[in-house]
Order: C-alpha cells, then sequence, then structure tokens
C-alpha cells in the first residue's frame, strides 16, 4: 500500500520510542485492494497444490528464521516479553507450515451415483476473495491462522490489521510479496477500523468474512454479512473461569491461575479472568496467589527481567484503571495491584490486579476488561463452582484444576465452552486444532487445523454421465 496518511507506530513500553510511520489507507486504497483480490481470484483458485504449499512453506521457514527479529518488533509494538514475541511468532510459522502440508493433503470424493453410468464428484471450492480483520493482541499468529487456510485453499485475501500493530502486519505482508505469490492474491490494507474495515464490510466482491475482535464490531461485521449474504465468521471476547476445588495441587493451581490471568498483561480473549474457587481451598490459594502476583514483575517488554509488559494504550489502561475502581465501589476486595507502576521508561504499566470477596452479579465478573485483571469468586462445592462457572453470556473456554478424574470428565462435558483445560490454564492452545468458542464468544465455523476449511470453502457436487 502506497496511498494514505502517515501515522505514527508508537511503542506502549516507551511512549518516545516512535518504532515507525505506517501509511493510513481510505476508501480508495481499500477499493484498489478488494479490485485487485477481485481480478486475482479466477487464476488462484485454479492453482495448483504445489505453488499454494510453496508459498506457504516459504512463509513458515522466513517467520522461523527471522522469529528474533519479528518478535521484537511484536515485543516492541503490542507489549508482549520478548520470549512471548518469539514465541508467537514461532507459532505463526508453525500455523504455515501446517497449510503448507494441508495444501498437499486436498482432497475430494468420487462415489456412485443412485442412477446408472452416473458417478457423483464432490470438492471443495474457495468461497472466493476474503476479508480479514484482526486484533491488536495476537498481531502476528491470528493474522496467520486465517491468512495461511484462506490462501491454501484457493482463496484470495483483503487483509485489515488493528490500527495499533502495522508493524508485523507490514512484516508479514513483505514475506509474503517475496513468496512466489501471484499479484493481487494477496493485499494489506491499513488504516482505522471505522473506515478501511467499514469499507470491506461494504464490499459485495468479498464473499466472506473473517473477524476477530470485540463483540461490538463483530455485531457490525453480523449485520453487513447478512444484508450481503455473504459467509462470516466472528471471534470475540471471552470471560472465561477457572475452576480451584479443594482437591488441587495449591502450588500448581496457582501457577495456573498466574499463566491464565496474567501472561500477555491478561489481553487475551482466553484470560482467567474469573477464578471460581471451593471453601476447603479458598483461603490459601487466594494468600498463595497474592504472593505470586505481588511478586510479578511489570516492566518494559524487552527488558531481560520484565515478566508481564505493559497494556497496550492509554486508552486500554484508562479502561483497565475504570474497571478498577468499579470492582472497589461494588465492593469487591483489592488484594493486590492495580496501580500504575513507574519504569524507567514512560510506558503504560499497570500493576496485575486480584479481587477477591467479589459475586457474580459484579460488573467486574460480568464484562470482559481485557487486561490484568482477575477477581476471585466463592464456591461452596463442585455443582456450585459450575454453575458460578457458565454463569456469563461468553463461552470461549474454561478451566478446572483439580485431581477428581469424576470433576475434570464432568467439567469436561458441562463447561458451557468452545474450550476447556484440566490442569492447564484456560489460554495456551495448539496450532493444529479448532479453536472457537459457543455463546456470544463465537460465530461460525471454527478456526485452526483441517477444521479451518469448512470456513474457507463451500461443497461442489458434480454429476457426471459420460
Ligand atoms: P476491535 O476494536 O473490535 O477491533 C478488531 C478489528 O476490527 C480491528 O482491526 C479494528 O480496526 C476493526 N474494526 C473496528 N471498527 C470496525 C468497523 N466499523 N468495521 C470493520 N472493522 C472494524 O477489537 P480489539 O480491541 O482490536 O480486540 C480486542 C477484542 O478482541 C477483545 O474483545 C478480545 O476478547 C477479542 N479477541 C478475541 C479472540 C478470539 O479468538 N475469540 C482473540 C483475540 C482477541 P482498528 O484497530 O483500526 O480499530
Amino acid at each position: 500500500m502506497t496511498g494514505g496518511q502517515s501515522v505514527p507506530n508508537v511503542n506502549p513500553s516507551d511512549t518516545s520510542d516512535v518504532i515507525d510511520q505506517y501509511r493510513s489507507g481510505g476508501r480508495p486504497e481499500i477499493e484498489a485492494a478488494i479490485e485487485a483480490a477481485d481480478a486475482a481470484f479466477h487464476h488462484w483458485a485454479r492453482s495448483g497444490p504445489q505453488i499454494r504449499h510453496d508459498v506457504l512453506k516459504f512463509v513458515s521457514d522466513e517467520l522461523l528464521e527471522r522469529r528474533e527479529e519479528i518478535g521484537t518488533l511484536l515485543s516492541r509494538e503490542e507489549g508482549k516479553i520478548l520470549s512471548d514475541g518469539i514465541a508467537e511468532t514461532v507459532r505463526a510459522a508453525q500455523i504455515f507450515g501446517f497449510f503448507a502440508g494441508e495444501a498437499l493433503r486436498l482432497t475430494g470424493d468420487i462415489i456412485p451415483s443412485v442412477r446408472d453410468g452416473v458417478s457423483v464428484e464432490i470438492t471443495r471450492e474457495p468461497i472466493g476473495p476474503v476479508g480479514i480483520i484482526a486484533p491488536w493482541n495476537f498481531p502476528i499468529a491470528i493474522p496467520a491462522w486465517k491468512i495461511a487456510p484462506a490462501l491454501c485453499y484457493g482463496n484470495t485475501v483483503v487483509f485489515k490489521p488493528a490500527e495499533l500493530v502495522p508493524g508485523c502486519a507490514w512484516a508479514l505482508a513483505e514475506i509474503l510479496s517475496r513468496s512466489g505469490l501471484p499479484k493481487g492474491v494477496f493485499n494489506l490494507v491499513m488504516g482505522k477500523g471505522s473506515v478501511v474495515g467499514q469499507a470491506m464490510l461494504d464490499a459485495p466482491e468479498l464473499k466472506g468474512i473473517s473477524f476477530t475482535g470485540s463483540q461490538a464490531t463483530g455485531q457490525r461485521v453480523a449485520e453487513a454479512s447478512v444484508r450481503r449474504q455473504r459467509k462470516f465468521q466472528l471471534e470475540m471476547g471471552g470471560k472465561n473461569p477457572l475452576v480451584v476445588l479443594d482437591d488441587a495441587d495449591l502450588e500448581r493451581a496457582t501457577d495456573v491461575a498466574l499463566d491464565g490471568a496474567f501472561y500477555a498483561t491478561g489481553q487475551r480473549c482466553t484470560a482467567s479472568s474469573r477464578l471460581i474457587v471451593t471453601e476447603g481451598i479458598h483461603n490459601r490459594f487466594v494468600e498463595r496467589l497474592t504472593e505470586k502476583v505481588r511478586s510479578l514483575k511489570v516492566g518494559p517488554a524487552l527488558a531481560p527481567t520484565t515478566q508481564m509488559g505493559p497494556v497496550v494504550d492509554e486508552t486500554q489502561l484508562e479502561t483497565d484503571l475504570t474497571y478498577i475502581e468499579i470492582g472497589r465501589s461494588e465492593g469487591a476486595n483489592l488484594r493486590a495491584g492495580g496501580e500504575r507502576v513507574r519504569a524507567e521508561t514512560e510506558g503504560y504499566f499497570l500493576s496485575p490486579a486480584l479481587f477477591t470477596d467479589t459475586e457474580p452479579g459484579m460488573r467486574i465478573n460480568r464484562e470482559e476488561i481485557f487486561g490484568p485483571v482477575a477477581s476471585v469468586l466463592r464456591a461452596r462445592d463442585y455443582d456450585h463452582a459450575l454453575d458460578l462457572a457458565n454463569d456469563t453470556e461468553f463461552g470461549l473456554s474454561a478451566g478446572i484444576c483439580t485431581s477428581s478424574l469424576k470433576h475434570a470428565t464432568d467439567f469436561r462435558r458441562a463447561a458451557q465452552a468452545g474450550m476447556v483445560m484440566v490442569n492447564l490454564p484456560t489460554a495456551g492452545v495448539d496450532y493444529h486444532v479448532p479453536f472457537g468458542g459457543t455463546k456470544a464468544s463465537s460465530y461460525g465455523q471454527r478456526e485452526q487445523g483441517v477444521y479451518a476449511r469448512e470456513f474457507f470453502t463451500t461443497v461442489k457436487t458434480g454429476y457426471i454421465h459420460p
């Protein structure tokens, strides 16, 4: 993309560090990108498996080779600590690698017809030029898990990253531009959601929209897509419960809670924001978790001693602080954190906040905060804990810490969530298996692994009478 206005990309760990200037596009840029994707579709849809494999493998190899450089960029612009920035880049490489293999495994079925002499051929066709709209919190992994299957199954792509993370989007686009992909198959347009994103929703040429972000924007995607009778998939927020039962291993459960609630500064759709703890272990759990939360080292993402980086920007910081005030005014007990932290650089640092003595109806237990804020709910027993876990409009991920196979098995079945973890954080998922939720968290087909095929293809049945 060459047109548009110049906008600074600012490091949330150090607001005096302007990483780069990027071009924020408008209607002309997005219209050109959609036209290019539309024009390239016919040819790419008919491309063979070898070129698709080679393109995806090239991207995978390059991401892996440049994981330190791109991981550092990711940490610098989004605020994850460096090891996590590198791990996310590796994950993106693995996703491209998975779909490189998948391109060689594309299959169909030839089956006999019920009519003599006729055979039936069932194939999967790409859906067309697709729009991909991504959030800022996983700036390389989420685009990867949408772009790789889109290309693998023969679709052309218009990609709009979140405004806050143009650097990673540009790095990925630059690699794709050298991958052997024909012109127009992949198109990046950076710019505001209200301009570029909205123009994508309005474009009849885009036959599918794959969206990850907030519920409010998801609603817009849904309404516009229904109007245009186009396919769409939505991955949105969460208010994920982690149940801790009396028979859980205390050290392990508090580690799982710490990781689930505060890894990536709690800015994960799968963050364990509600910790539901049964009576017998409650006080010991709170005591030990409070110690661990207080000892988390908050600071600049690239500093080697930092365990939790900054919040992504000032708006998100203000949202977090507002919810911390709401929690207090609702009568919850702020046991740890919840304050701005001064570091060696001027950034959006917030100490991880842990509320105890909370009630299910409190706003901090009902609304997604999307920051390092978690609350503890007290449960009488397993049945009560399960009820509390399911008492939410969301249904992305849920976890349980227990040594009881009976309760683990029951929870896996009864938790109203797309992903259920036993003795593991509610976040932290594999790259080759389905990802997605239920209730208000998700709509449409699953992402990742071979399940991604359901969204990015449509089934065609051919009848042949030679
Ligand atoms: P967001 O504000 O909804 O933005 C998501 C994307 O939509 C961004 O690229 C944004 O562009 C774009 N957008 C905004 N307004 C638009 C419009 N009118 N039309 C089309 N596109 C528009 O969400 P976010 O703050 O980036 O991300 C946080 C949310 O994502 C949280 O709710 C989190 O739970 C959710 N999330 C879900 C998953 C999951 O897999 N379930 C994973 C990660 C995050 P701009 O950036 O330019 O505004």
